[in-house]
């Protein structure tokens, strides 16, 4: 199968995805094999490429927003059959038995495995996928529409839970990429007020456009305090702004995976007031389906820039310059 392989983290400028020749995945007993029809591009793949997060095995395919088609199931496979489409994220296996995964947070295993980092991703024809971390794909979305859900989406959902925003509160956005512009979607569907402060005139334009209440700079002072922010810029300076720019007791969740350093912060004008500042880890399945539900209900429309599963390099050399209004996407 043809795949977009990773041999050596380098920086993206140098184009290091080859298209390559490789040998089919092997589906176990308990995997499904997919005939990839779509993979989202992920800011995440970036750090994986150009190694702030060390690729686990090279040669890697990477991608972890993955649309395909069922093709073949093991013979343990119960939920999905030859035909149905499915979803693939960056979460694929956790070991069910640690802390975390018996409190029902297996976000946090200590063991969990993810999709284009420590195994194969979707960059490529053909993957597998272990049948209990599939996901069911709502017929109301097209592969293209529906991969940035898997990540972006997903990860953006789990943000917007852990940002506790009050019914019909105010709600600030930092940064405007693939995940921010389908937050907010979700967000104006739950009555919330929706802030976005980011780089980049398009970026602000798409934010207006999708029903933003207002939109500037990435560090512009908020017109208004909010009750939440959350962070998907991976700037540690916004991190203390967007501490300034909520409400006594309002909560900072931060949605990336990597961030540069955070600078020094002021207790009284920070922290002060009850006001929360936390992470955000990858995502456990209930996000995934929670998501998936609540985006065919409403349904979100993600704005997509499609390439050919060859352009990999370019399409991810756009992501890094701000050059992608919305989620990229691989079709094949
Ligand atoms: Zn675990
Ligand atoms: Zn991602």
């Amino acid at each position: 199968m043809r795949a977009m392989v990773l041999h050596e983290r380098a920086p993206i400028e140098t184009s290091p995805l080859r298209l390559e020749e490789m040998e089919l995945p092997v589906a176990g007993p308990r995997d499904l094999f997919l005939r990839v029809r779509a993979c989202g591009i992920c800011r995440t793949d970036l750090h994986v490429i150009e190694g702030e997060l060390e690729p686990e095995r090279t040669p890697l395919i990477p991608g972890h927003q993955v649309v395909g088609t069922v093709e073949g199931v093991g013979n343990e496979c119960t939920r999905f059959r030859v035909g149905d489409r499915v979803g693939v994220a960056w979460l694929r296996g956790t070991c069910g038995k640690c802390e975390s995964c018996r409190r029902g947070r297996e976000n946090l295993c200590e063991q969990s495995r993810y999709t284009g980092h420590h195994e194969h991703g979707g960059y490529a024809e053909f993957a597998v996928v272990r049948e209990d971390f599939a996901y069911a794909i709502p017929e109301v979305f097209s592969d293209i529409e529906a991969a940035p859900l898997l990540c972006a989406g997903i990860i953006g959902y789990r943000a917007l839970s852990l940002a506790e925003v009050p019914d019909a509160g105010t709600l600030a956005l930092y940064g405007f990429g693939s995940s921010a512009h389908i937050v907010l979607q979700v967000a104006l569907h739950r009555g919330c007020k929706v802030l976005v402060a980011t780089r980049g005139d398009r970026h602000r334009e798409l934010a207006l456009r999708l029903g933003a209440s207002w939109a500037g700079g990435a560090l512009d002072e908020l017109p208004e305090p909010a009750d939440s922010a959350i962070v998907f810029a991976p700037a540690g300076e916004i991190v203390p702004a967007a501490l300034r720019s909520v409400k006594k007791s309002g909560t900072v969740a931060l949605a990336g995976i990597y961030m540069t350093p955070v600078p020094e912060m002021d207790y009284e004008r920070h922290l002060f007031h009850e006001k929360k500042l936390r992470s955000v880890e990858a995502n456990t399945r209930a996000d995934g389906e929670g998501l998936l539900a609540e985006a065919a209900e409403i349904p979100i429309r993600a704005e997509t820039t499609t390439f050919a599963l060859e352009q990999a390099n370019e399409a991810l050399i756009r992501l890094q310059n701000d050059g992608i209004n919305g989620s990229g996407v691989l079709a094949l």
